[in-house]
């Protein structure tokens, strides 16, 4: 049968359009389908708009450092408008350069939503049906609200980059990568951030000293951290309610007429100070509630599971090590699979696609000791094993150090940062490695390749130190904190 196409793929991410170009440059037939702005999370609404905004917010401090250092500054303040409008020519330019890579790759692009009408063709919004050998469904996820009453008060990460002004007060629900990142950027922009996580410690799954250390860094810049707390009911708040409060039920009565308390509420989110319950009894008005509790995979109104392609509990693709749905033509990669949700291992996905269909050499995605990083302030470097991992599965050795940075103690500051190394008692392996640091994103990145390449203890030894920095104390532990 003659295909339009050797590949169509859903979804104009960075792992679609990876795949998309590395698939046509090979010389097979490629079509793009994307409904929004190409570059898709990560470059529109995500990790590349957040990354701007961590510089932006990065600046109050440098101003107040700059005078220990001799700088003479007056005070200034931060333009949400002027930075926002700069934010958006940067994404636009994007978007550009992501199309031009597609066309000059031969990519045809389709400006629309695309589903599966069956298991080689396409049906676009237009209801044109284009056919091809093989279909990659790329996604991607949104942003969830949890399932409450007038949830849509509140707005999610997509939003924040759209906000007319910022907020005066705003309270973040989450724990996880978005709510801690976006507490430390808009608590660094000026805005009075309170953070509800319903758990114990926020960022689930990291180290707990790691995490333990960016909570208390946190409020010590000013979140208002609260833990094992959750929102509760929520409402418009009515025109004279303009005060924060925490109070009594009566307090809450009169603040918050009892029509607004339950059910749904007209209005949009966003559009207007709302009164939030919270599970500790206390109540409060805030200028914006910003739900960052997970994302979802796109797999919705796809056709998908008509056609016969798994869908599991989350609504993710179920697909196999090399991307391949139970459909064989329909291979899925991404966030919409739900593996791991990072750029950089959509990319890796997409490529690994791309060598095992159209390079005929199966290539399965290592998903295996992948560096990570969350842009709070200070920022959390991760590889491998946390500690409570690793004693679960053998005898380990804890190295770990904290200690007052030089830039920030010369300047007054009482930042702290902590240098975590998790290594085998056996093997002497080093199983992971856990940084809480300015710039720990670009340490772990390269720390990354000695924990992926199975460096012991003593080859982190063996190595010199670069001196003076904070990532030196990586080579210089010479005494474990523990054994576990
Ligand atoms: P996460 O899954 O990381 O965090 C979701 C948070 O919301 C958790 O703290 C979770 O609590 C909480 N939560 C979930 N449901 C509810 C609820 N009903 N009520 C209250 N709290 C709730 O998701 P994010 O949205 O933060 O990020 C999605 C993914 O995007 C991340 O997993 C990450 O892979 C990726 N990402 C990566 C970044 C990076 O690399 N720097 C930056 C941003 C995102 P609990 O822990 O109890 O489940």
């Amino acid at each position: 049968m003659a295909f339009d196409y050797d590949l169509f793929v859903i979804g104009g991410g960075s792992g679609g359009v990876r795949a998309a170009r590395v698939a046509a440059a090979g010389g097979a037939r490629v079509a793009i389908a994307e409904s929004s702005r190409m570059g898709g999370t990560c470059v529109i609404r995500g990790c590349v708009p957040k990354k701007l905004m961590v510089f932006a917010s990065g600046y109050r401090e440098m101003f107040d450092d700059a005078r220990s250092y001799g700088w003479d500054l007056e005070d200034g303040a931060f333009d949400w408008p002027r930075f926002s409008q700069h934010l958006n020519s940067e994404l636009d330019r994007l978007e550009g350069v992501y199309r031009n890579l597609l066309k000059g790759s031969d990519v045809e692009i389709y400006d629309t939503r695309a589903r599966l009408a069956d298991a080689h063709t396409v049906e676009l919004a237009d209801g044109a049906k284009k056919t091809a050998k093989h279909i990659l469904v790329a996604t991607g996820g949104r942003p969830v609200r949890p399932d409450m009453a007038n949830a849509h008060l509140g707005i999610v990460s997509d939003d924040i980059f759209h906000l007319p002004e910022l907020p005066k007060r705003l309270l973040i629900i989450g724990g996880g990568y978005i709510a801690c990142e976006f507490a430390g950027i808009m608590n660094g922009l000026g805005v009075e951030v309170t953070q509800f996580y319903r758990g114990a410690q926020i960022l689930r799954g990291f180290d707990d000293e790691a995490r333990g250390l960016v909570a208390e860094m946190m409020r010590e810049k000013g979140v208002n951290l609260h833990l094992g707390t959750n929102i509760v009911e929520m409402a418009r708040a009515s025109d004279d309610h303009t005060a924060s409060w925490t109070g009594t039920q009566s307090d809450a009565a009169m603040g918050a007429p009892a029509g607004e308390r339950v059910g749904e509420d007209a209005d949009g989110g966003g559009s207007g100070p709302v009164w939030v319950k919270a599970t500790n009894g206390t109540e409060a008005v805030y200028d914006a509630v910003l739900f960052a509790t997970g994302r979802d995979p796109n797999t919705e109104d796809m056709g998908l599971k008509e056609i016969g392609v798994e869908i599991g509990r989350r609504g993710e693709i179920v697909v196999d090590d090399y991307s391949q749905t139970a459909v064989p033509s329909i291979y899925a990669i991404g966030d919409v699979t739900n593996r791991v949700q990072l750029t950089p291992v959509a990319i890796r996905e997409g490529m690994a696609f791309v060598e095992t269909v159209f390079n005929g050499n199966p290539t399965p995605v290592d998903h295996h000791l992948i560096p990570s990083a969350v842009f709070t302030q200070p920022e959390l470097g991760t590889v491998g094993l946390t500690e409570e991992e690793a004693r679960e599965r053998e005898p380990v050795e804890i190295y770990c150090t904290s200690f007052r940075p030089m830039q920030s103690a010369f300047a007054g500051r009482p930042d702290r940062v902590l240098m975590k190394l998790v290594v085998s008692k056996e093997n002497r392996t080093v199983l992971g490695c856990h940084i809480v640091a300015p710039g720990a994103g670009e340490m772990i990145q390269l720390a990354g390749i000695a924990v992926k390449m199975g460096a012991t203890k003593e080859d982190f030894d063996r190595t010199v130190a670069v001196h003076p920095t904070m990532s030196e104390e990586l080579v210089t532990m010479k005494t474990p904190m523990r054994v576990a």
